[in-house]
């Protein structure tokens, strides 16, 4: 389907199936929300913008581009960062969002359950969970506006992993509409279900490229009687570790957050934000964000994490530490971790790693990519932060202070992803752990991934997409 004639009958069968105000075209409106990423490194063209209000109309657009041969490219909130979500710059693809498809169904209190449609962004659901005294413990600073949708796509991580797992350990069923545009339905909220494949599992974290999430049941847990933030100033990386052994061992699974950030990616925050007082600054290169969440209240809570705190400067692996002393001060805490990306962007274009490693090879990783770095690309500025209690670090690059960005990343970005993730192969990580690997990873993938791996992956979309209609050039390229 690339002729006119061709498009205009595509047109006609999306209009068909949901009405002409939610198909939009570049002649109707600027497209440029959904043609371009959120780091506003990529845009693309699509030949459409679509935007069913349910499940049936979702399977109507399907078996619509199926028909006539259109790739179809799924996107909730846009905050993707590995372009996995924007069209490509053909002009023939049509972009499906999800934005209308944004109820919650039900929450079953007894079975501690949300029922959410795809479009329900993540803050809408936490609120949800919140109203009935119940807490959805996923977390990332684009919550605001990614959806729950995106989130089981690309089985998002955030904050609270190393208590409550990823996106896909919070998710019970689902409800899909298929290739060929059937409606697959799983969403009864069950704990236990033998019955064969989990399918649900194929889908979360497939990007889009195996089916389009319509719906989805969620786990809930009880609200904590008390949340108390921390923040530590940590000599160096190896203190980084043992911190958060420290912090294993004296609070247990009341542990749910425990984030790491270097001077400079504070001092990048405290340059584009100056309104947020981040504590201890220079005091030591790194600091700790730890979060407690504690069933028996907020005595308990504050008398463990200061004895955690306390063992930690007795052994050395803190410098200093202070915890939050009210729940606005705890928010700006974490509202100064959730900056960091922001105060990167200010800054100007830079090379993103969102990697993983075993917690223990963390220190040398850093430690030999860093050297590597200084001597390849001198000057360049390592903003590095993360996840550190799932061994996950957003290992990135700013390029050198006063430098052109656009001529560096021209002349370096390969090069500086070659050899960050060659050095994740070397320590045993991975190139993508939590971000997924869109259209941007998909080139790079068969280097740093198992070849049985990827043969299987590929048998799998070949079963579940022939066609290749959904997302093709995203994931396998
Ligand atoms: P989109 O960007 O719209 O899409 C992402 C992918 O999912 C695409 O491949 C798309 O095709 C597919 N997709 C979307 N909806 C569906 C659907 N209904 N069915 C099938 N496929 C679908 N990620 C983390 O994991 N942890 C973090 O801590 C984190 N922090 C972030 C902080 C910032 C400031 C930003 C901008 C992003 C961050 N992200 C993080 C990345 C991003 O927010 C997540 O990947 C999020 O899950 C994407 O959700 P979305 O609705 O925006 O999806």
């Amino acid at each position: 389907m690339s002729s006119p004639a061709g498009h205009d009958a595509l047109l006609a069968a999306l209009r068909a199936a949901v009405g002409s105000a939610h198909v939009l075209t570049a002649a109707d409106v600027d497209l440029e929300p959904w043609e371009r990423d959120w780091r506003r490194r990529h845009r693309g063209r699509a030949l459409a913008v679509v935007r069913p209000g349910s499940t049936d109309e979702v399977a109507a657009v399907v078996r619509a581009c199926a028909a006539h041969g259109a790739p179809i490219v799924p996107q909730g909130g846009n905050t993707g960062l590995v372009l996995g979500g924007v069209p490509d710059a053909s002009g023939t693809q049509v972009v499906l969002s999800t934005a209308r498809l944004n109820r919650i169904r039900a929450l079953d209190e007894a079975n501690l359950t949300l029922t959410v449609e795809a479009g329900c962004v993540l803050q809408a659901a936490q609120q949800a969970a919140e109203a009935a005294g119940l807490w959805l413990p996923l977390s990332l600073a684009a919550e605001g506006s990614c959806t729950i949708g995106g989130n089981l796509a690309t089985n998002a991580g955030g904050t609270q992993v190393l208590r409550f797992g990823n996106a896909r350990d919070l998710c019970l069923g689902l409800e899909v509409v298929t290739a060929d545009g059937r409606i697959w339905n799983s969403l009864r909220g069950l704990r236990k279900d033998n019955t064969g494949y989990d399918l649900r599992h194929l889908f979360i974290g497939s990007e889009g490229t195996l089916g389009i999430i319509t719906a989805a049941v969620l786990k809930l847990v009880p609200r904590p009687a008390a949340q108390l933030t921390a923040w530590a100033a940590v000599p160096d990386l190896a203190a980084t570790v043992a911190l958060l052994g420290v912090a294993q061992r004296g609070l247990g699974p009341a542990l749910t957050g425990f984030e790491v950030m270097n001077a400079f990616a504070l001092a990048l925050v405290r340059r584009h934000f100056p309104q947020l007082a981040v504590p201890l600054a220079g005091v030591a290169p790194y600091a700790v964000l730890l979060e407690t969440s504690d069933a028996e209240g907020e005595a308990h809570a504050r008398a463990r994490l200061e004895a955690v705190l306390e063992q930690a400067l007795e052994d050395g692996c803190a410098a200093d530490a202070v915890v939050a002393e009210s729940l606005a001060q705890a928010r700006t805490l974490w509202h100064i971790r959730e900056s960091i990306p922001l105060a990167q962007a200010e800054e100007g274009l830079n090379v993103k790693h969102d990697i993983s490693l075993p917690v223990s090879r963390i220190p040398a990783f850093c430690a030999e990519a860093e050297a590597e770095l200084a001597r390849a690309v001198p000057g360049v500025r390592l903003v590095n932060f993360g996840h550190l209690g799932d061994g996950n670090l957003h290992f990135n690059v700013q390029c050198p202070e006063g430098a052109n960005a656009a001529a560096f990343l021209r002349e370096h970005e390969a090069r500086i992803h070659e050899l960050v993730y060659d050095a994740v192969q070397r320590h045993g990580g991975s190139i993508s752990a939590e971000h997924g690997i869109g259209a941007l990873k998909a080139r790079i993938l068969p280097r740093y991934q198992d070849a049985v791996a990827l043969d299987l992956m590929r048998a799998v979309k070949r079963a579940l997409d022939p066609a290749n209609l959904f997302n093709p050039g995203k994931l396998l390229a």
